[in-house]
């Protein structure tokens, strides 16, 4: 049995195709830009840099409270179904000639499931000078010192 599971979350884009993030040194938030899969100007970091602080983290640091919430939410059938996937093999096995074991019922960790996220058209673009293929949303009043999100290079819009 594979004990690692991959459950896609989709996770709204505003209008320009923007992601919400949250930094995990400053907790503000801003946007990334979502590239498309394969696309050419999508930068191959390691990790990001925050537009507001300028303080670098991991590709995955970057989940707001409500996505990660969502995340799980979104997630919890596949894992339901992960599971009973596994007490069905379980249960399969224990059976032989000798001895019938069935089990009743059906696994549920009963998680809701979320309300699909909307993403309002909130925050500016701005592209730094030195990485304009990756641009970013920040809020209207902190443009005047924001961090290139691949470089960390401060930059005023
Ligand atoms: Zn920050
Ligand atoms: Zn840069």
């Amino acid at each position: 049995m594979n004990d690692e599971i991959n459950i896609p979350v989709s996770l709204p884009l505003d209008a320009d195709g923007f992601l919400r993030r949250e930094c995990p040194n400053c907790e503000e938030e801003f946007k990334w830009f979502s590239h498309a899969e394969g696309d050419p100007d999508a930068e191959q970091v390691d990790q990001y840099f925050c537009p507001r602080c300028g303080q670098g983290a991991g590709l995955d640091s970057w989940w707001t409270p409500a996505q990660l919430e969502y995340a799980h939410g979104a997630a919890a059938p596949a894992i339901d179904d992960f599971v009973n996937g596994a007490l069905d093999d379980l249960f399969k096995g224990l059976n032989s000639k000798h001895l019938k074991v069935k089990r009743s019922g059906r696994y549920s960790s009963g998680t809701p499931t979320p309300e699909s996220l909307h993403e309002p058209d909130d925050m500016v673009i701005v592209e730094s000078p030195c990485h304009p293929n990756e641009p970013v949303k920040v809020s209207g009043d902190a443009t005047d010192r924001v961090y290139c999100l691949v470089c960390g290079s401060p930059f005023a819009a």
